[in-house]
């Protein structure tokens, strides 16, 4: 580092522009590969976090020990933070010696819910099938990568180091609630973030996502592109009877649930690729008693 620090001097000393700008690359060249190294270096640590997130999953605005599992490596990295960020986020900021933009790196806290999975939560179910675990363990490697002195001094502006909580919407109703009891606005967390003002001082935010590879040689993925999304939840209502002695005096909700899923499915062929529209509704009420015609059904897309 020094050499290629004093090698930049000697050209700026010399002559114009030119040297001026490879100078900055040099320099620039020399930091990246600084802050490769230590990622090569802490590998195992990265996998390892990695890895006991993956071994602990929590669902959206749950996610208290993953977000510990991220205080942790920050205080060892000497970055203070602020906590409990729409529940569960935490955010440190590493401070360039210089002024500049303010580039944010995110990580995703929660998993999903997959009974079956392998390394699900033998309690709640929760898996990380989204491979969450491994932004947060690159987040992590980022952080330690770039946290040293020698890159904060060259540091032209901040980056932010941003877990975020519940990015997948499920336990909706848990969610309502939430919300009915004034801890949160939002459904999920990026959006209760931006309303809490926590982008307010960034001017870009990165992240990656995991995806299946195509080749199964041990290989990762990345996806090139994510999707936003409308949620809907939707009520029938129709009129309860008994279902056996006198059906004809009920309206069944659920034959209006259903009617609706093969109208939603008719219209699936006009959806466009390139628009990448995906609708995948679920029943999650189909009525009360298998007695009772059904007098509400909802459902959730
Ligand atoms: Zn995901």
């Amino acid at each position: 580092m020094k050499s290629c620090c004093m090698r930049v001097t000697t050209i700026l000393c010399g002559t114009g522009k030119n040297c001026l700008y490879r100078g900055i690359i040099m320099i620039a060249a020399a930091l990246k590969q600084q802050v490769c190294n230590t990622i090569d270096t802490r590998r195992d640590e990265i996998i390892n976090i990695g890895e006991s997130i993956m071994d602990a999953p929590e669902l959206g605005f749950k996610e208290q020990r993953t977000a510990d599992r991220v205080k942790e490596t920050l205080e060892d990295l000497d970055l203070s933070y602020e906590e409990g960020l729409a529940l569960t986020g935490v955010k440190a900021v590493l401070r360039g010696a210089k002024p500049g933009p303010t580039i944010a790196l995110m990580g995703e806290l929660d998993a999903l819910q997959v009974p079956g999975h392998p390394r699900a939560d033998p309690k709640t179910q929760a898996a990380h099938a989204c491979g969450h675990n491994a932004q947060i363990a690159g987040l992590m490697g980022a952080a330690m990568g770039l946290a040293q002195p020698e890159i904060t001094e060259q540091l032209a502006g901040n980056i932010v180091f941003f877990a975020v909580p519940a990015e997948e919407y499920v336990e909706i109703n848990y969610r309502i609630g939430l919300i009915k009891s004034g801890q949160t606005t939002f459904l999920t967390g990026k959006q209760e973030l931006v309303q809490l003002g926590q982008f307010d001082d960034i001017d870009m935010a990165i992240m990656i996502h995991t995806t299946g590879p195509d080749v199964s040689d041990g290989s990762m993925g990345l996806s090139p592109s994510s999707n936003g999304f409308v949620a809907k939840n939707i009520r029938f209502l129709g009129k309860a009877s008994h279902a056996g002695g006198s059906p004809e005096k009920g309206v069944n909700a659920l034959y209006a649930a259903q009617l609706s899923l093969s109208a939603i499915n008719a219209q699936r062929e006009t959806f466009r690729d390139e628009d990448c529209v995906r609708v995948h509704p679920i029943i999650t009420k189909g009525g009360d008693l298998v007695n009772i015609i059904p007098a509400e059904v909802t459902m959730e897309t």
